[in-house]
């Protein structure tokens, strides 16, 4: 499985703000934006005003890394939000959020997606009560994610829940009950409920061309 090799502190640094790709440190005055808020390299002081690709590339290339995707992988979610109903960015959003990898990740049971995705693959997420190791698997409304009864004490899950405590795990289409290593998708979010740290104008234009 291919995925990102560069340190993950360097991805955040290139973006200019937080991406949470690490776990406990994001949280603490140890995370390098805190640190260092400049973009890693010999023209990382480089304050020149960004141009309109410039702009379109980084929040591209941003929401892909806290996605944990690569380009063609990242692609096809746009091809398909694109292609469906409704507003193309904040469908390409919903695609992204219904993700199992993330899920469990906005659910608290791991400190990172990357490390859901680990524990997804290794086969301790149940969906509906049955076995699932895709990560990219796409939830649906009413679906129940839970951590399998015999993994609920591995480290990865256990880090998750402590980290959770630190994180605000407040999400609208989310009805979780950590106690019980369970929470359900709901629904899909509304654009308004989620997260969306760049400009998804700029995705659109990008792919637009
Ligand atoms: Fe990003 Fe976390 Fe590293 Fe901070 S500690 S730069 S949020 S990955």
């Amino acid at each position: 499985m291919a995925r990102y090799t560069e340190a993950l502190c360097k991805l955040c640094r290139r973006e200019g703000f937080k991406m949470y790709l690490k776990g406990e440190r994001c949280y603490t005055e140890k995370c390098a934006i805190a640190k260092r808020n400049f973009a890693p390299g010999q023209h990382g002081h480089n304050t020149k005003k960004m141009g309109q690709y410039a702009i379109q590339l980084r929040s591209k290339q941003a929401l892909k890394r806290i996605y944990g995707m690569l380009e063609k992988q990242f692609r096809t979610y746009f091809k398909e939000a694109a292609r469906r109903e409704g507003q193309t960015g904040e469908v390409l959003m919903q695609l992204l959020e219904s993700r199992l990898d993330n899920t469990v990740y906005q659910m608290g049971f791991a400190v990172n997606r990357r490390t859901a995705r680990q524990i997804i693959r290794h086969g301790h997420v149940l969906v509906n009560g049955k076995k699932v190791n895709i990560p990219s698997y796409r939830l649906r409304s009413g679906d129940v994610v839970e951590i399998k009864e015999g993994s609920r004490s591995i480290l990865q899950v256990k880090n998750g829940l402590e980290l959770s405590n630190n994180r605000n795990l407040a999400r609208t289409w989310l009805d979780v009950n950590t106690d019980q290593f369970k929470g359900t998708f709901v629904r899909l979010p509304k654009l308004e409920e989620m997260e969306v740290p760049v400009d998804l104008q700029a995705i659109i234009e990008l792919y637009s061309k």
